[in-house]
């Protein structure tokens, strides 16, 4: 195509020259000379071609140059060819080894899996951690590889938002952890590491505040028998033994609270990675908790409204004790009437622990469910909070997959908002809405 017709295209610019020549040739009657003008203008205007030729070379996703005919017929055809190529082919090709080596010469041991899970590469660290070798597992599945039905259950459901925790023995200590994420079409990029110490050191932590809060249940439940003797015996007595008396009870049953509050959060904390789901009827679940509440806070409102009738996937004792502390606090901390709701909404189902009390101060939210913290110690300690309460809510949280949010104005009450992702919704045949004062 481009032999064809080269000649026909550039005959405009020999035409030119010969022009030129010709003229010369008229005005000069000097050959030579006019020979030398036709050659310098065919040799310019070719040079000029190549000049803007070298330019387009350099910047190759412009369009080619319109210059010379003869010229633009080659550049367009390069145009052409070069256009038919995938973009993307030689970018992939030039990256993936660099890809593959850095990847290769990390400690941290890394895969790549297809979309179906089979394994397609993986580095040096990877096969030593995993005690496999790449050559003979390559294309099989990781699952095959890596038999447990958590990492199954984990491809299966392909929601690596958090990472995922196995033990693939026969070390019964020996904890792996894995770090998906996407790349590509449908692949894989999965990071694992060694966390067995991790592991360990956690268990260790949470064995402990479940072991001691343990140990501690016995002596004070003799001490708490102890003060009730003494306070039956010491009944007639002075004003100042029984007032230290009552103090003393008062104490004791706060202890008793806290070691409840722990043993629990470390119950919680240790099924956090278990995936929870029986069906709980949250209605049902709510309207016993109001019931439940009512002898202790007789003098109290709690008005529950029900628009949505969803049932959750999930753990009712977790379920209970997290909503039964966002309750108790609003009790504890307003005195007008609680709004208890079990709602839709565009992200999943919803509920909602509204009170009029004061409020808590933007600078302090984000802080809330850490352990121990408390906004107004003298406040708390009046209302015999152990400042695990909202510790337990979070952690209830995460293990349901919920989200929780506080909304709160000084002096103008407090929400909370537990928010369930919608997979965990499950339709019930309750009645639609409900109105309950407790
Ligand atoms: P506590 O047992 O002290 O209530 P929590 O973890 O349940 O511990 O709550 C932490 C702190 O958050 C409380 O000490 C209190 O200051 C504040 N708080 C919790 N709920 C409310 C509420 N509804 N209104 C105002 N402050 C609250």
């Amino acid at each position: 195509m481009i032999g064809r017709n080269f000649f026909l295209l550039e005959s405009r610019r020999l035409l030119l020259s010969l022009a030129v020549g010709g003229a010369c040739w008229l005005y000069s009657k000097d050959s030579m000379l006019s020979l030398l003008l036709m050659a310098s203008v065919l040799a310019v205007s070719w040079g000029w071609q190549l000049v803007r030729v070298y330019r387009w070379f350099a910047h190759p996703e412009d369009l080619p140059p319109i210059g010379g005919a003869g010229v633009r017929s080659i550049l367009h055809d390069v145009y052409v060819l070069r256009s038919r190529q995938p973009q993307s082919a030689p970018a992939t090709q030039r990256s993936q080894p660099y890809l593959n080596e850095s990847l290769a010469s990390m400690r941290d041991a890394a895969l790549m899996i297809d979309g179906p899970g089979n394994l397609i590469w993986c580095n040096d660290a990877a096969e030593y951690l995993l005690s496999m070798r790449f050559t003979e597992e390559k294309g099989k599945p990781l699952a095959k590889i890596l038999p447990g039905k958590s990492l199954r259950k984990y491809l299966r459901e392909e929601n690596f938002q958090k990472p995922l925790r196995i033990k693939p023995g026969p070390d019964p200590e020996f904890c792996l952890q894995f770090e998906f994420s996407r790349f590509g079409v449908n692949d894989r990029l999965v990071f694992v590491k060694d966390v067995t110490e991790q592991d360990k050191l956690e268990r260790v932590r949470r064995d402990f505040v479940g072991n001691v809060s343990h140990e501690l249940r016995t002596p004070l439940t003799v001490i708490k028998g102890y003060i009730e003797t003494l306070q039956s015996v010491a009944a007639g007595s002075n004003a100042t033994l029984k007032k230290s008396l009552l103090s003393m009870e008062t104490q004791a049953l706060r202890m008793e609270s806290l070691i409840s509050d722990l043993l629990w959060l470390s119950r919680i904390e240790s099924v956090e990675g278990e995936r929870k789901d029986d069906q709980i009827d949250m209605v049902e679940l709510l309207k016993n908790l109001c019931e439940e509440l009512t002898p202790a806070w007789t003098d109290r409102e709690i008005e529950l409204l029900t628009p949505s009738s969803l049932n959750i996937l999930g753990d009712a004792a977790e379920l209970h004790s997290a909503i039964s502390n966002l309750v108790v606090n609003a009790l504890k901390y307003s005195e007008e009437v609680v709004t208890v709701k079990w709602t839709d909404t565009v992200v999943g189902p919803a509920l909602l622990v509204e009170d009029q009390g004061p409020g808590i101060d933007a600078k302090h939210i984000p802080r809330l469910t850490e352990r121990f913290y408390r906004i107004d110690k003298s406040r708390s300690q009046t209302t015999g909070g152990t400042g695990l309460g909202l510790a337990i809510v979070k952690h209830v949280a995460v293990s349901h997959d919920a989200k929780l949010f506080v909304d709160s104005q000084l002096g103008r009450g407090s929400t909370f908002r537990l928010v369930f992702p919608a997979d965990r919704a499950v339709a019930a045949n309750a009645s639609p809405a409900t109105v309950t004062k407790a």
